[in-house]
């Protein structure tokens, strides 16, 4: 049997920070949700077989209704996500386990990057040939202040990486190291926000590569207007 290469798009959060009553990942960006536009971007590349939509029960619905709109023919299935991210990516795991779809490679996606590039999917893809994991980064440009209660300290910008999404794995390598984090109890005592932080915690060597400047992620109200302003004004890729 083929082993596939296979996209994760995250878009179970709650929202919390945005202050909205529906997640912002289903929020409109000038003509279409928030999701669609990375979920389109996952469907247009050829190194991508398939992929899984992660999404909350209520908006299960919704979401069937926007991948056949929208026409993701390689969207065939939904998953629903955890409270938490890392849950969402366990419940996923858990389902390709049971469904035994065979995968090669994975890309865990944030759906509230809606400016992936084509570029950068493949980027990370062929990145893993040498690597175990592989995450796009911005290195800081501004000046980094790390602080506890009143101390304050500056840290060296040149080794600041300001990391994105997709991040790239061997599906196998991401598995073991989800369940060894989940025998461990790390994820109770470790702030866990993305998915190639398991694999530092393991010792693996992460490879890092450009990210892309535009490639944001709608946190707040303010990011939402900032991605209008590129949609208007900027030629994306
Ligand atoms: O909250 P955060 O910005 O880290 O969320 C990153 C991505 O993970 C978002 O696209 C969000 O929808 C997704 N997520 C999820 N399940 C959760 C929490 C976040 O799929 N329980």
């Amino acid at each position: 049997m083929k082993l596939i290469n296979l996209a994760i798009i995250l878009a179970a959060g709650s929202g919390k920070r945005f202050k909205n009553k529906e997640p912002k990942q289903f929020l409109f960006l000038k003509d279409k949700p928030i999701l669609i536009y990375s979920l389109e971007k996952f469907e247009k590349s050829n190194l991508i077989d398939q992929i899984i939509l992660v999404v909350q029960k209520d908006f299960l619905n919704l979401s069937k209704k926007l991948i056949i709109d929208y026409n993701l023919k390689k969207a065939k299935f939904l998953v629903i996500g955890g409270k938490e991210r890392y849950e969402s990516v366990i419940n996923t795991i858990k389902f390709i386990d049971f469904k035994n779809i065979r995968v090669k490679k994975v890309c865990i996606h944030d759906a509230s990057r809606p400016f992936v590039s084509i570029d950068l999917i493949k980027r990370v893809i062929n990145n893993l040939d040498k690597n175990s994991c592989c995450v796009p980064a911005i290195k800081s440009t501004d000046t980094v202040r790390y602080k506890k209660i009143k101390k304050t300290k500056v840290l060296d910008r040149e080794k600041i990486y300001f990391t994105q999404t997709p991040q790239a794995f061997y599906y196998d390598d991401l598995k073991k190291n989800y369940f060894n984090a989940i025998k461990k109890n790390i994820f109770k005592n470790k702030n866990i926000t993305d998915d190639a932080s398991l694999f530092e915690l393991n010792n693996c060597d992460i490879k890092i590569i450009n990210g892309d400047y535009f490639n944001i992620k709608i946190t707040k109200k303010e990011d939402r207007s900032l991605a209008e302003y590129f949609l208007n004004n900027i030629k994306l890729i």
